[in-house]
């Protein structure tokens, strides 16, 4: 149920995140995924580019393609930076002073190491699946965690949503190579589940940090996990889509000064477009949005 902050609370808050602000902290979130999918449904500028993806409707419960229209859950997501970790944030990154973001990526890469820093590492992953894409793109995809072609093959989205995802990003006028992408956890949940809270919180500052190496002109979230692990604010995903947000990476500092962070979309997760093909137009407008601020005009042939 959700509560109202009183005067006194909101006061404080705001007074905190200013002082935090002016330390160099710029994101707080506080997430929640109590919400199920609206029944939209609209006419459909993807479909046309996904024939190849079969229609086959995955049936368990614990597929992330169904999580877009689960009832609601119980559990909330909050990743926040405590205050226990203010002076972790505040700690250069070592990729900092790394110029390309190649290398930087790299540096990432190999600080999170063999990473055994949430539970998920002892929980059947076969390898981390860290991210995938041009280290100097414009556009970037978050998910929500690997699944089991992803595990096996340490790149995201390479099944069948996958498939799905280069469909369109390449009815945007772009190919995957063109893009980069990368999940809120980089280790696979067992069966599929969603991500919990802790999980979310130990991982998430590593793509954050990929955010700020890539900085991409246009951020767009995968689904409601995604969604509500990035942005600041709980709300359902007829809310959050068909607008941008404005981003800038929690704890992150870019090494460019002048990169004044990144525009959020919000659109859906590929495996429930697969779930549901009937969102897909609204998908679609979603990318066209992105399309229109990146400049970018959709292939005149999908072969
Ligand atoms: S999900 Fe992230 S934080 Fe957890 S073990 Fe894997 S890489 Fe480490």
């Amino acid at each position: 149920m959700p509560r109202a902050l009183n005067d006194h609370l909101r006061r404080a808050l705001a007074e905190r995140l200013r002082y935090y602000r002016e330390l160099g902290i710029y994101d707080f979130y506080r997430r929640d995924f109590n919400r199920r999918e609206p029944d939209a449904s609209a006419s459909n500028g993807i479909e046309s580019l996904s024939a190849e993806v079969p229609d086959q409707v995955l049936t368990s419960p614990s597929q992330p393609e169904l999580r877009e229209e689960m009832t609601a859950r119980k559990s909330a997501v909050v990743a926040t930076v405590a205050e226990e970790n203010i002076f972790d944030v505040l700690t250069p990154k070592p990729e900092q002073g790394v110029a390309d973001p190649k290398a930087a990526l790299k540096v990432i890469r190999e600080d999170l190491g063999d990473c055994t820093r949430c539970k998920l590492h002892q929980q059947g992953r076969k390898q981390i699946v860290f991210g995938v894409g041009n280290p100097r793109a414009e556009l970037m995809f978050v998910g929500e965690g690997p699944g089991a072609d992803e595990d096996a093959q340490g790149e995201p989205f390479v099944g069948r949503a996958g498939q799905l995802l280069n469909n369109m990003i390449k009815a945007m006028g772009l190919r995957r190579e063109e893009v980069y992408i990368a999940n809120v956890v980089k280790c696979r949940p067992p069966g599929n589940r969603t991500p919990e809270r802790d999980e979310c919180e130990t991982c998430s500052p590593f793509l954050m940090r990929q955010i700020a190496v890539i900085k991409p002109k246009v951020l767009v979230a995968l689904g409601a996990v995604a969604a509500k692990n990035l942005l600041a604010f709980n709300a359902p995903m007829a809310e959050l889509r068909g607008r941008f947000y404005d981003f800038m990476p929690a704890g992150a500092r870019s090494s460019d000064p002048s990169w004044q962070g990144v525009r959020l979309a919000v659109t859906y997760h590929p495996a429930f477009l697969l779930r549901d093909p009937r969102q897909k137009g609204e998908a679609w407008k979603d990318l066209q949005m992105v399309m229109k601020y990146l400049g970018l005009k959709p292939p005149k042939s999908n072969t």
